[in-house]
């Protein structure tokens, strides 16, 4: 299926591109929730994060960090979120892996709703994730 970011990295439509390589493509989310919200996405068009190659995977995690460190100097926010939703339920809008870099700045940001319980049967859950890797 086709997005709107498979658009940006046709160059049919344009973007405010911070940064790519020949994996990545940073650019700013076009309705940011605070200034330097950044969406950084793979150039491998996959729609969730668990279908990313490891190489992809990898090429993002490894610009992560620098991405980060340019939008607190830039915004000089000292706080932010990174955050990559996989699904419509879990609030995800464009169907290609995209990971946002959100600025914590004033009362701008993310709003996260935390509803923590408590961990039950962790030893056999943790042996079933494990047996899955
Ligand atoms: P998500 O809910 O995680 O799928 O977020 C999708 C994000 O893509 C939203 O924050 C949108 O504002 C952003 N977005 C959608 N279209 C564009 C576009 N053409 N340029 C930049 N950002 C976009």
């Amino acid at each position: 299926m086709s997005t709107i970011f498979d658009k940006i990295l046709d160059g049919d439509i344009p973007c405010h591109r911070v940064y790519e390589d020949d994996h990545v493509l940073a650019f700013l989310d076009i309705n940011p929730l605070s200034e330097g919200h950044v969406l950084v996405i793979p150039k491998e068009r996959r729609a969730f994060l668990h279908e990313l190659s490891d190489d992809q995977a990898a090429a993002i995690g490894r610009v992560l960090p620098r991405l980060a460190r340019a939008v607190m100097n830039a915004t000089g926010c000292e706080h932010y979120n990174i955050l990559q939703n996989n699904g419509a339920p879990a609030h995800q809008a464009v169907f290609h892996v995209h990971f946002h870099i959100i600025p914590k700045l004033a009362d701008r940001g993310l709003g996260v709703q935390w509803r923590p319980t408590s961990l039950e049967g962790g030893e056999e859950l943790a042996a079933r994730i494990r047996s899955g890797l």
